[in-house]
């Protein structure tokens, strides 16, 4: 357990301050009445040469803090035990970012382990563990997750995560989910309602980093994070959503639903401007390795097809011709530009795309014509135009990563039919949440020819492990309900360079 100061005295004094003028800051030292740092700590989106890193200050219970704005101390060192310090500084935690903290570094070394920890209230913040990307790699190991219901399941699967260690968790999407499934068995409660304000999401995620899985996968290893539907509101496309909400109605929920996001990951604040229409696509590259593209596949979609306006629902479409419209995208325009500029530079031997859905055809039945909206099927030209960017010769062995379906899968990507296919797709399980109710995709293999193996009944999450000339992908099985059960691995898949 942590350490931390404990003065009641100076805590009272404090607060009574803070009670006239909650938004100035604290001209008196001030220390905290709990641990501040009890949402741990976090990194992500490392270059070569520097990351995010990230905290939150809480109050008891790890509710919002009652207070202004707080100065917090860093310190970025080579060892664990902080003898050889690189950096250091004092950044302020402002309650209109819910007291969190994102410092981007720059200037340090490529390819290297860094150990890093904050100080504010009295209190010293867990040591966490992060690293620059290298120059020169020969091997990436990412670990590639979505879907965590907190009432659904423990999340245990990270300790297993942990013990293959990774240099990225990868995660795409459904890290909180908003809503309760009340006919499926719980394990814990989220004990609040389903968030729809600011103060509900950041709730929500407060919550979550409570898990002291999660809290340690974020300390140990540094992310790469997009978001899918429940960050927000199952379905949404857009500003489209299930309840029908005028646009500019849902405008509000859904921005506030990024800021709570972005308050608690580890993402870059000089990419993340506006907190109403942020950006959270993204590059990065692994040395000459791999390059990774993370993708928004939420806040930019066109509207489902065949639905009302501002209706978003996943639902099953059986002839729905307005899928297959050219102008259709599932990135938005500006997201495609910039992707397709990013793969008309391509030359690492690998090039991955994260995001947050189903990307392969999926048919539902014999006829082909049957499939669901809310995938990448809803979004036919889309896919099309990104298929044709996959396929230009400099692109070399691109390699799609999805969640979404809490279900395995290791889909083969064709341009047409009978062509032979120009990338793969490896779909991960839900890390903790229930697996779909049988038959909910038909006859899979008589009907998709092109889909290699499936897994329907366990959750999990996917190791991928990338050197020069080879890529091993291990989809891990783990139980839900036990926070300590050992892996099973349902498919070892290796593929080499073509
Ligand atoms: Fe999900
Ligand atoms: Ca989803």
């Amino acid at each position: 357990m942590q350490q931390f100061l404990w003065h009641r005295r100076a805590v009272l004094g404090a607060m009574t301050a803070l009670g006239a003028r909650p938004l100035t800051a604290l001209a008196e030292p001030f220390t905290a009445q709990a641990d501040p740092f009890a949402l741990g700590v976090a990194s992500g989106d490392p270059s070569r040469d520097g990351f995010v890193l990230w905290t939150r200050l809480v109050g008891p219970g790890a509710q919002p803090l009652l207070a202004g704005a707080i100065p917090v101390r860093y310190e970025v060192a080579e060892d664990d035990g902080f003898r050889h310090i690189v950096r250091t500084g004092e950044v302020r935690a402002d309650p209109q970012a819910a007291h969190s903290v994102h410092l981007e570094l720059a200037g340090l070394r490529p390819g290297r382990a860094y150990h890093y920890r904050f100080h504010a209230l009295g209190a010293t913040s867990p040591v966490g563990r992060t690293a620059t990307v290298p120059d020169r790699a020969d091997r990436l190991r990412l670990a590639l997750t979505s879907c965590q219901h907190w009432e659904l399941g423990w999340f245990g699967a990270y300790r297993d995560m942990l013990a293959g260690d990774p240099d990225l968790i990868v995660q795409v999407g459904d890290y909180i989910y908003e809503t309760s499934y009340p006919d499926q068995p719980k394990v814990r409660d989220f004990g609040a309602p389903e968030p729809r304000d600011l103060d509900g999401y950041r709730a929500r995620y407060a919550l979550y980093r409570t898990d002291p899985d999660l809290q340690e996968a974020h300390r140990r290893v540094p992310w790469l994070v997009t978001w899918d539907d429940h960050e927000v509101l199952n379905d949404y496309a857009a500003l489209a959503n299930r309840e029908g909400l005028p646009p500019e109605i849902f405008a509000a929920r859904r921005a506030a639903a990024y800021q709570a996001y972005f308050e608690h990951m580890p993402i870059r604040p000089s990419l993340w401007r506006s907190m109403a229409s942020p950006r959270l696509y993204r590059g990065v590259d692994w040395g000459e390795l791999a390059s990774l593209s993370m993708l928004d596949t939420r806040q930019f979609r066109s509207n489902p097809p065949c639905a009302a306006p501002s209706v978003a629902r996943n639902v099953r479409l059986d002839h729905c011709a307005e899928r297959l419209a050219p102008d259709r995208t599932m990135l938005g325009q500006a997201q495609e530009a910039w992707l397709a500029q990013r793969l008309s530079q391509e030359r690492r031997p690998w090039t991955l795309l994260a995001q947050g859905v189903f990307f392969a055809p999926l048919a539902l039945d014999g006829g082909g014509d049957a499939v669901y909206s809310d995938q990448w099927d809803g979004y036919v030209a889309g896919r099309s135009r990104l298929l044709d960017q996959l396929a230009r010769p400099n692109v070399r062995n691109p390699l799609i990563l999805s969640g979404d379906v809490h279900s395995f899968w290791l889909n083969d990507l064709h341009r047409a039919d009978g062509t032979p296919p120009v990338a793969t797709e490896i779909v991960t399980s839900a890390l903790a949440a229930q697996s779909p109710p049988a038959g909910r995709f038909g006859e899979v293999r008589a009907n998709n020819p092109h889909i290699r193996f499936h897994d329907l009944n366990h959750s999990g999450y996917v190791r991928i492990e990338i050197e020069p000339t080879r890529l091993v992908a291990q989809f891990r099985a783990l139980n839900l309900k036990s926070a300590r059960a050992k892996p099973k691995i349902l498919q070892q898949v290796e593929q080499d360079i073509r």
